[in-house]
């Protein structure tokens, strides 16, 4: 599609657009670097939350070669409560090679090769920074066009993914690229909500097939309902004399790298005997110490699980060493070291 005569969908957007832009501290740069953190805070974090983070990862590395020159353990704390920690990884291990290679590249092969960048983010970056006619396509932008052109072809398939790349790239400003994908996804996340759009007064309703159907509530179509599984965890929250006793996770899932108290995962929700029984706990001689329930079944939903996790702690007068692969750290201290959402959870239960 080479056409570079605007269509009026993207004239009406971008009049929209003008009048009710969302104020966000990475509007309004061209800095590609600073463009891509914005756009990775942005995966599966709200806008609100997102702003402040943006700030201060911004103060912290405020060139791809501060955050290059980070520790692993300094961007994790940085992203701390973000969730989702793969993204941090592959930031700075992106802001690495970007460095080793001399700078930011400058085309949409070069930006889709970095680690954790896909075609929305890499569409985002060259259309923002560059004005390079990439159209984005989000869950915003799938449902504006589902609604807007009456498409029912579901989103989760690969005929759909087809259809809906190929009418963003149709619809595509190619005069104002970086503009335009900024009115649509504005656009759907300010009007064509996914509940209760407005489309009293909407610039589009006189075009809009979903409207002139009755469809509005119908689409977009999506062919498989999310499987949620529930897995549930108990976390025992080890002080001796003082010092508390934390494990950095491994490789090989989304809280790698970061550190957290003893954690035990049963199939079922284990019953406080149950974690008490438990090899790892017993081996630590329990009954030498003070143990306590600290909250039972706190939840934390992620996209497609739910956690359910006991708090413990236990308080022992000694241990003849500290357990193979934790490190023992004086709890005031504690906030050196990044952990995940329901370690933060378990912090706060435990000062209350
Ligand atoms: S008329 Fe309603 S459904 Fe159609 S684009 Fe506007 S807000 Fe969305």
């Amino acid at each position: 599609m080479t056409d570079t005569v605007t269509h009026p969908f993207a004239l009406a957007l971008e009049a929209w657009y003008a009048d009710h832009r969302r104020d966000l501290p990475w509007r309004g740069t061209r800095d590609p670097y600073r463009v891509w953190v914005s756009e990775i805070i942005l995966q599966q974090t709200r806008v609100a939350q997102g702003y402040d983070y943006y700030r201060r990862f911004m103060e912290r590395f405020p060139t791809v070669r501060d955050l290059a020159a980070a520790t692993e353990d300094d961007v994790l704390r940085a992203w701390q409560g973000l969730g989702y920690y793969s993204r941090a990884r592959n930031l700075h291990a992106a802001a690495r090679a970007v460095v080793a290679q001399g700078g930011f590249p400058r085309d949409y092969a070069g930006v889709r090769t970095l680690r954790g960048v896909g075609d929305y983010t890499a569409a985002a970056i060259c259309s923002i920074a560059y004005d390079q006619p990439y159209a984005v396509v989000d869950g915003n932008v799938y449902r504006v066009l589902a609604r807007y052109l009456g498409l029912d072809t579901p989103i989760d398939t690969t005929a759909g993914r087809r259809r809906f790349a190929e009418a963003a790239d149709a619809l595509l400003d190619r005069r104002r690229p970086g503009l335009y994908n900024q009115a649509v996804m504005d656009f759907g996340a300010l009007q064509c909500t996914p509940r209760s759009p407005h489309c009293d007064g909407c610039p589009l309703a006189a075009g809009c097939q979903a409207l002139q159907a009755g469809r509005v509530d119908e689409l977009p179509v999506k062919a498989r309902r999310t499987q949620v599984a529930e897995r549930f965890l108990a976390y025992i929250y080890i002080n001796v004399q003082g010092n508390v006793l934390l494990h950095r996770r491994g490789a090989g899932d989304i809280w790698a790298g970061l550190y957290e108290p003893l954690l035990l995962e049963f199939d079922h929700r284990p019953t406080e005997p149950e974690v008490l029984a438990s090899p790892a706990v017993a081996v630590l001689g329990a009954e030498r110490g003070t143990w306590r329930c600290v909250a039972r079944d706190v939840r934390h939903v992620l996209t497609h699980r739910v956690l359910r996790a006991d708090f413990y702690a236990l308080t022992l007068p000694r241990l003849d060493r500290v357990p193979e692969g934790f490190v023992s750290v004086p709890e005031p201290r504690r906030a050196d070291y990044a952990v995940p959402r329901l370690v933060s959870l378990l912090y706060e239960r435990l000062s209350r």
